[in-house]
């Protein structure tokens, strides 16, 4: 049993219930066993809190984790130019180079506190060895929970799509190797560290066949959907002209939207689209950073919230937003709201929602995970709030989300620590820099 206490517990559950001097107790099952205010009678490994915020483990909804190897690239072009630079480069992936850039992606993530990562991964060159397997290695090394998904593309720029023929795949082999990664992978138990969805990229990369398939394949087999959707003008005039109507209409039409879905950006979406989303719980994960860095426009969340959309944060690759750092996301969700909506758009505790529980109900993961109940599964983050960067905010959740990102002094997944006093736990920050390094060189010297 491990007891956190003297210590600031933000629980984000549905009554946003808060404790200034509180404690967690997690059992050795990897479960919460008590949440409250003042220091707990029960015995166990006691952890002293004082000068920290606890909240539950943040949830990244986006991720590209293999972009870690080709960082800095392309820095100022729009979405389909940074396509169109990368793509080659990306046609040279390997085991060995995803292995790495996920390891230093995760690694990265972990320290930024996040618990929960899903990632997408759609590239899958011919000679490239066993690319999925490489990064869910590295989540079990780096010991985070990990959604991975099963991307494709097979729309390539002969047929009219945007990506290089060899990066594409043909439509029956993706759809086999994706029910492939279900088999081998996917625990849909309750404490599950794995789960694999499936994730053709995008309208612009993807035949209508595969994105229609790939929905009752995901639905025979009960896992979930995701896709990039309404990322760019760009994309909105690509489905006008291909589809001749709009890209949630189109998701609409090849069966995409339902509560079992969760779709990337949702930045181009006007009033029906968000209704639509609504009105079937299809998911957002919203990326503030990576829209902001590709210039592609601000997501009208409040909006998207008050129509019961479930939104949760994305860092999104870290070739199209190079800080990748979940707990800063918080304050860029923030800010992304405000510079649309005005000081009202979005609060402290509501950007923390959607790190947490939003980013939970992405995943379909809300009965385990994202909050600090009794019960649920013990994701959690002790942040601390005590230095230069935070002291003096005397509303912890306001010095977490308005301050600098805040170091991790302690994140459990399920119970087992995976960082503690700011450092790794199972893995070391520099052997994983190294590793990057080295795929990054080599990724590039064969061009
Ligand atoms: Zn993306």
């Amino acid at each position: 049993m491990i007891i956190i206490e003297n210590v600031a517990v933000a629980t984000v559950d549905a009554a946003g219930t808060e404790f200034p001097d509180g404690h967690v107790v997690v059992g050795d099952d990897g479960r919460i066993v008590a949440v409250g205010a003042g220091r707990s009678e029960l015995a166990g490994d006691r952890v002293d809190g004082t000068g920290c915020l606890v909240t539950p483990g943040l949830v990244n909804t986006h991720h590209h984790l293999y972009q870690w190897a080709t960082r800095g690239l392309a820095l100022d072009e729009t979405l389909f130019g940074w396509l169109t630079t990368l793509y080659p480069i990306w046609g040279r992936l390997d085991a060995e180079i995803v292995g790495a850039a996920a390891g230093a992606g995760l690694g990265w993530l972990a320290l930024s506190g996040c618990t929960t990562s899903m990632d997408h991964h759609y590239v899958f060159p011919r000679d490239g060895g066993d690319v999925l397997a490489a990064e869910i290695e590295a989540a079990r090394s780096i010991g985070l929970r990990f959604h991975p998904t099963r991307g494709s593309m097979d729309l390539s720029r002969k047929d009219g799509g945007l990506p290089p023929d060899h990066v594409v795949e043909d439509t029956d082999e993706a759809l086999a190797a994706t029910e492939a990664a279900i088999d081998r992978w996917h625990d849909p138990s309750p404490d599950s560290m794995l789960r694999i969805a499936v994730a053709p990229c995008s309208p612009f990369s993807v035949t209508t066949r595969l994105m229609e398939e790939a929905a009752v394949l995901a639905r025979r087999r009960g896992v979930r959907l995701h896709t990039h959707l309404a990322e760019t003008d760009d994309e909105e005039e690509f489905c006008l002209k291909q589809f001749g109507c709009t890209p949630v209409e189109y998701a609409e039409r090849v069966g995409w939207l339902g509560d079992d879905v969760w779709l990337a950006h949702g930045v181009h979406l006007d009033d029906s689209a968000i209704a639509k989303l609504g009105a079937t719980g299809t998911g957002v994960a919203h990326c503030p950073s990576s829209n902001a860095r590709l210039g592609t426009g601000a997501a009208r969340v409040r909006e998207l919230i008050d129509h019961g959309v479930p939104v949760g944060l994305g860092v999104d690759g870290a070739a199209s937003q190079e800080v990748s750092h979940l707990g800063a996301e918080l304050r860029q969700a923030l800010y992304t709201a405000r510079q649309r909506g005005g000081p009202k758009a979005m609060d402290a505790r509501e950007a923390l929602r959607l790190g947490t529980i939003g980013g939970a109900r992405c995943l379909g993961r809300q009965d385990d995970i994202g909050s600090i109940e009794p019960g649920k599964l013990a994701d959690l983050v002790m942040w601390r709030l005590d230095g230069l960067g935070h002291d003096g905010i005397d509303d912890r959740v306001a010095a977490l989300v308005f301050g600098p990102p805040a170091r991790v002094d302690l994140a459990l997944v399920g119970g087992r620590r995976v960082v503690e006093r700011g450092e790794l736990v199972n893995a070391d920050a520099d052997t994983l820099t190294a590793a990057a390094r080295r795929a990054h060189r080599r990724l590039m010297a064969t061009s």
